[in-house]
């Protein structure tokens, strides 16, 4: 150290120069030597350092491993950068840390082997890397968001066209028919041109009307899966009589009647207001009562029942038709499902599957209960408002 100090001008002078903090340690990791810029960088008054350890400048937590390196460092004596790949920590006198980044210079002077440690704060170059990582990671999760955003519209898309391809040979299937017989009862009308014979006319006209009401229920269900899937469904709250939309549907079912089938209409239901959506509740009842009779066969009764308590409206459709086999159950609620005994009438498998995604929508629920060959009750519950 002595022998050191015999050029100090000379280390001053150059030392001085620079605005890296220069640290002199001797072999036995001893300050020998420090330059303005060190001190300043570690808050100490000029020589304060001189004969402390280096450790001095150290958090605690890393004496032991920077004491390995230093003396690794030492026996494959180079030039070297520390802290490279690692992270390396000052320790200024009033305990706080920043980081720094070292280069390490060995040389030998006076026959004693020194090191020169040129370090410099690096506190705003590590801020800003981790501001870099910081809006990596932010763009790294709205990319995420962004490609799922747009996993979720490809999917939605997919699906509207699987539904249209689904509507296109549905279309051809289902609409055949009814469009046959709609030909078929109007060419017989024209058959019938004499005034006693409306009788004749009149059961032609009644097949048309229904046929229409037929296909028109098709294409509103079509209609509602398109709105449900796109999300497009707006809801409508309006406060209505129930009574209203039952003898709407009522009325419009009993076109739909096989011979002999008749519908009970629900008792005392004038008082009960709703506040729901009235076109949608519509749809709900007049699916599952052109289901009652369409799964049962001539003769049967059809009873809708109608209970209110405080807050819920529960509404009963039963029938006294083919019923639901057990096993198939499960699924009646999955669109396009139909049961194996159902095949014979015409259908879609698509008015349940919207019924109840509207009531869920809605806030309310539906379920059944069913025999084969007995008969089915489907009940939906709704939550009412006022009364
Ligand atoms: P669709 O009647 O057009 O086939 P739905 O979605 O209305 O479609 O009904 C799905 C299936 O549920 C029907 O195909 C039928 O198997 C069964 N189902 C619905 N309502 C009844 C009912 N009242 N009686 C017996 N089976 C029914």
């Amino acid at each position: 150290m002595e022998g050191f100090k015999r050029d100090s001008i000379i280390f001053r002078i150059l030392s001085e120069a620079i605005s890296e903090g220069i640290i002199v340690v001797n072999k036995s990791q001893e300050i020998v030597a420090t330059n303005n810029a060190a001190n300043t960088l570690f808050g100490y008054e000029k020589g304060e350092l001189i004969g402390s350890s280096l450790d001095t400048l150290i958090p605690v937590k890393y004496h032991h491993v920077h004491m390995h390196h230093v003396e690794a460092f030492l026996e494959n004596s180079g030039k070297r950068k520390m802290g490279h790949g690692r992270d390396l920590y000052g320790l200024r006198k009033d305990g706080s840390q920043f980081p720094v980044e070292a280069g390490l210079n060995p040389f030998n002077i006076y026959d004693s082997t020194y090191v020169m440690a040129l370090v410099i704060d690096i506190s705003i170059r590590k801020k800003a890397e981790q501001e870099i990582i910081d809006l990596n990671a932010d763009l790294e999760k709205k990319v995420e968001e962004r490609t799922h955003q747009l996993k979720e519209a490809l999917r939605k898309e997919k699906y509207l066209n699987e539904l249209k391809t689904k509507f296109l040979s549905l279309v051809s299937h289902e609409f055949k028919t009814p469009l046959g017989g709609i030909l078929t009862s109007s060419i017989l009308i024209g058959k019938y041109p004499n005034t006693e014979q409306q009788e004749k006319r009149d059961k032609h006209i009644k097949t048309i009307q229904n046929k229409v009401k037929f296909l028109n229920n098709i294409i509103n269900d079509f209609l509602s899966i398109e709105r449900l899937e796109s999300g497009n469904v707006n809801y409508k709250f309006t406060t209505f009589p129930l009574s209203k939309i039952i003898n709407e549907v009522v009325y419009y079912a009993n076109m739909l009647l096989k011979d002999g089938q008749k519908i009970n209409y629900p008792e005392n239901i004038d008082s009960i207001f709703l506040e729901f959506d009235e076109k949608i509740l519509h749809l709900i009842i007049t699916n599952l009562i052109n289901n009652a009779i369409k799964y049962s066969s001539d003769n049967s009764t059809i009873d809708i029942e109608v209970l209110l308590d405080d807050k819920v409206l529960t509404i009963h459709i039963k029938d006294e038709g083919i019923g639901i086999p057990e096993q198939e159950q499960k699924h009646i609620f999955n669109r396009y499902f139909r049961a194996e005994n159902a095949l014979i009438n015409q259908g879609t498998g698509i008015g349940l599957n919207i019924v109840k995604s509207h009531l869920e929508n809605l806030g309310g629920t539906i379920n059944f209960i069913s025999e084969e060959n007995v008969g089915s009750t489907f009940s939906i519950r709704v939550p009412i408002s006022s009364n």
